[in-house]
C-alpha cells in the first residue's frame, strides 16, 4: 500500500517535471491538481518517516531534481521532511544544510508549523555544537511561536527540547519545571509519542542528576512506547540512554550489553558516523571498568569518527585515566590538554562536573608524576568546586521541585489508575447486568414456555373433553348418532368388502311409550341408562355402540359374521327380557333386533343401516322381542 503510494508519488513528480520542462503545458489545471497531491503526500509523511526513515529519505531524495520547479510551499515542506528524515538517520551534515536552506526560504507566507519546527531543529543543531545559549534562544522562539498559534504538539516538543538543553548546562531546577509542564501538556493531549519523548528526556536528566534508578525507569518507559510505535531511531536513542545510565551507575556489564544492543538497533541507518556513539559508549565504559587496553583501542577508533566535540572531550578524559593506569604519562598529558582545550572553547560547560573532572584528572596525573604538591593543589581545587556544585544541585529548592514533580506525576498516574478502575468497575457492572438480563430473559422464556405448555395442555384436555362430549349421548353415555354413523362410514372407507367381516345390530325398545306413560319419563330414562350398561356386559370392547334415536340403538361389531352376530343378538335379547329394571313397581321390557352384515348387498353404512332397520321393522312386525336377519 505504502509502496504503491510511493510509486504514485514518483509518477506524479515525473509527470510534473515533464510538464514543467515542456513549459507550454496546456493543461495547467491538471498540473495544479498533481501539485496538490504531492503537497498532501508531504504533509502526511510524518508517521512514515518515523517508522521507516531510510525509505522515506530515499523517496524524498529521488525527486530532488524537481526541487527548482516546485512551488515555494512545496519546497518548504519537502525540505522539512528531508530534514526530519536526516535527523533520524543521523545525517547531521546534510541535516544542518537542509535546515539552513529551509530557514533561508522562510517568509511571511511560510506556515508557522514549518517555521517553528525548523527553529526547533536549529535549536538541536546549536545544542549539538554545544552552543547552548543560542539553542535556548531559538527553542524559546519556536516555543512561543507554537504557543501563539495553538500548535500544541510543537509547543510541547519545543518546551521539552528547551528543558533538555538547560539540563545539559545543569540548570536542573529550571529544566525540571519546564519538563513537568511539557509532561502535563502531553498527558492532557494524550500524545503517547510526546509522553515517551518526555520520559526519555527525564531519563537523561535523572541520569545527569545521578538518580540512576529513576533514569533507567523513565528510559524503559519511553523505550516501551517507541517499540510499540515501531520508531527505530527513537528505540535506538532510548537504548543508548539506558546504556549510558548503566555506565554512570557503574553497572558496566549491563552498560556494555546495552551498548551492544544499541549497535544492533542502529543498523537501520547506513550512517557510519553513528558508530561513533556506540564506540564512544563502549570505550568509556571499558575505561571505567578498568579494562584499559581494550578501552584505549575503542576510544582511538571513536576519536577517528566524526563525533561531537563535547563527547570527544569525554573520550580524552578517559584516555588520560587509562594512560595513567598504563603508565603512559606523556600520552596522558597530551589527552588532558586536548580535553582542557575543548572545555575552554565551550563556556557553558565550564563549572559543570564534566569540566571539573578534568581538574581531578590533572591532579591524578601530577600524582602519577610524583608531583604531589601540584596534585594536592588541583585536588583541593576540584573538591572545592565540586562541593559547591553539589550544594547547588542539591539545594532545598531543587529537592522540593523534584519531590513536588514526582508527587504531581504520581497524582496524575493515580488519577489515571482510578479512572481505569472506574472503567473496569463499570465494565464489570455492565457485564453482570448483561448476565442478569440474560438470566431474566431465560427465566422469562422458561416461564413463557411453561405457560404455553400449560395452556396447550389445558386446551388439549378441553378439546379432548369437548370432543368426548361432542361424540357422546349424555343420557346413556353411548356414542351419539352423528359419531356412530361417521365411525361406520370411516371404517368402511378403505376396506375391501370381500375380505372384511362386520355386522350391525339395530335394536329398539318395545312399547317404550307405554313405559313412559305408565311409570313416568324418569323411569323411562333409567331404563335407557340401564340398557346402556347391559350393552357393555354383552358386547365386546371393540364393538361400538351408539344411541341413534329416542329408544333405538345401533351396535357395530367388527370381525363378526352374520351367524356370530345372531348369537350375540339373541344373548342380548334374552338378557334384556330377563332383566328387572325396577323392582317396585316392577318394570321389565323387551327389545326387537334387526341385523345386517357387510356384503355386496349391504356395502355402505347407509345400506347397512337401511337393511338393519328393515330387519328391525320385520322383528316388530313379527311380534317384537325377536331377532331378524336381513
Ligand atoms: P314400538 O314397540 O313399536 O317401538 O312402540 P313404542 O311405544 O316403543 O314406540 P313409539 O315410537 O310409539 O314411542 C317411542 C317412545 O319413546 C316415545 C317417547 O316418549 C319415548 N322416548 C323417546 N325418547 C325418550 C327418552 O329419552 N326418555 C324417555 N323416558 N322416553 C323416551
Ligand atoms: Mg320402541
Ligand atoms: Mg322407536
Amino acid at each position: 500500500m505504502k509502496l504503491d503510494f510511493f510509486r504514485f508519488f514518483s509518477v506524479v513528480i515525473i509527470i510534473a517535471v515533464f510538464s514543467c520542462t515542456q513549459s507550454q503545458a496546456s493543461n495547467s489545471g491538471q498540473l495544479a491538481a498533481e501539485q496538490t497531491d504531492v503537497l498532501s503526500r508531504l504533509l502526511n509523511m510524518d508517521e512514515e518517516i518515523h517508522q521507516q526513515p531510510l525509505q522515506s529519505y530515499q523517496q524524498l531524495v529521488s525527486v530532488k531534481n524537481t526541487f527548482s520547479t516546485m512551488p515555494k510551499l512545496q519546497k518548504s515542506w519537502w525540505l522539512l521532511r528531508k530534514a526530519q528524515a536526516e535527523n533520524l538517520l543521523y545525517f547531521y551534515e546534510d541535516f544542518n544544510k537542509t535546515v539552513a536552506q529551509a530557514i533561508a526560504l522562510i517568509d511571511e507566507k511560510t506556515p508557522l508549523q514549518i517555521q517553528s519546527q525548523l527553529y526547533i531543529y536549529q535549536g538541536l543543531i546549536y545544542r549539538r555544537h554545544a552552543q547552548y545559549a543560542d539553542s535556548v534562544l531559538i527553542l524559546r522562539k519556536a516555543m512561543s511561536m507554537a504557543k501563539i498559534n495553538n500548535l500544541t504538539y510543537l509547543f510541547i516538543i519545543a518546551k521539552q527540547e528547551l528543558a533538555f538543553t538547560k539540563s545539559i548546562t545543569e540548570l536542573y531546577e529550571l529544566s525540571l519545571n519546564e519538563m513537568q509542564e511539557a509532561y502535563l501538556d502531553a498527558y492532557s493531549l494524550k500524545a503517547h509519542f510526546l509522553i515517551a519523548v518526555i520520559n526519555e528526556t527525564y531519563g537523561a536528566i535523572y541520569g545527569y542528576m545521578d538518580d540512576y534508578e529513576k533514569s533507567i525507569e523513565y528510559y524503559q518507559k519511553a523505550l516501551k512506547t517507541y517499540e510499540r510505535l515501531n520508531y527505530p531511531a527513537h528505540i535506538s536513542e532510548a537504548i543508548y540512554g539506558i546504556a549510558i545510565t548503566y555506565r554512570y551507575w557503574q553497572k558496566y556489564d549491563l552498560a556494555i550489553r546495552y551498548f551492544e544492543l544499541y549497535q544492533e538497533k542502529i543498523a537501520y541507518t547506513p550512517n557510519t558516523e553513528i558508530s561513533f556513539f556506540s564506540a564512544y559508549g563502549l570505550g568509556v565504559t571499558l575505561a571505567e571498568k578498568g579494562d584499559c587496553v581494550k578501552a584505549i583501542d575503542v576510544i582511538n577508533r571513536a576519536l577517528t569518527l566524526n563525533g561531537l566535540i563535547d563527547y570527544n572531550a569525554e573520550l580524552y578524559k578517559q584516555q588520560v585515566h587509562c594512560f595513567i593506569i598504563l603508565g603512559k604519562l606523556e600520552q596522558a598529558q597530551a589527552s588532558l590538554t586536548k580535553a582542557e582545550n575543548i572545555f575552554m572553547s565551550l563556556p557553558e560547560l565550564v563549572g559543570t562536573k564534566w569540566q571539573l573532572e578534568v581538574i581531578k584528572l590533572g591532579s591524578e596525573l601530577a600524582h602519577a608524576r610524583n608531583n604531589d604538591s601540584e596534585a594536592f593543589q588541583l585536588s583541593r581545587q576540584y573538591y572545592k568546586k565540586y562541593n559547591k556544585l553539589l550544594v547547588k544541585n542539591s539545594s532545598i529548592r531543587l529537592t522540593t521541585a523534584r519531590a513536588s514533580m514526582e508527587n504531581e506525576r504520581k497524582y496524575i498516574e493515580q488519577a489515571l489508575t482510578l479512572q481505569r478502575k472506574k472503567v473496569a468497575v463499570l465494565e464489570s457492572n455492565s457485564y453482570h447486568q448483561q448476565k442478569l438480563q440474560n438470566l431474566y430473559l431465560l427465566i422469562f422464556m422458561l416461564c413463557a414456555g411453561v405457560i404455553v405448555v400449560i395452556v396447550m395442555t389445558i386446551q388439549y384436555k378441553n378439546n379432548k373433553k369437548m370432543y368426548a362430549l361432542s361424540i357422546k349421548d349424555p343420557l346413556s353415555n353411548l356414542y351419539n348418532r352423528r359419531y356412530i354413523f361417521e365411525y361406520l362410514t370411516n371404517y368402511l372407507k378403505d376396506v375391501l368388502i370381500e375380505k372384511t367381516e362386520l355386522s350391525v345390530i339395530l335394536f329398539d325398545i318395545d312399547d317404550f311409550k307405554a313405559v313412559n306413560d305408565k311409570f313416568g319419563h324418569p323411569v323411562g330414562d333409567t331404563v335407557i341408562k340401564k340398557i346402556a350398561d347391559l350393552c357393555h356386559d354383552v358386547f365386546r370392547n371393540e364393538d361400538v355402540i351408539g344411541r341413534v334415536g329416542g329408544e333405538e340403538f345401533l351396535c357395530i361389531l367388527p370381525r363378526t359374521d352374520e351367524t356370530q352376530c345372531k348369537v350375540i343378538a339373541e344373548r342380548f335379547l334374552k338378557k334384556i327380557s330377563q332383566q328387572i329394571f325396577l323392582e317396585e313397581p316392577r318394570v321389565q321390557i323387551t327389545v326387537s333386533i334387526g341385523i345386517a352384515t357387510l356384503s355386496q348387498l349391504s356395502p355402505t353404512s347407509e345400506m347397512l343401516y337401511l337393511h338393519a332397520d328393515a330387519a328391525l321393522y320385520q322383528a316388530k312386525h313379527n311380534g317384537k322381542n325377536n331377532v331378524v336377519i336381513y
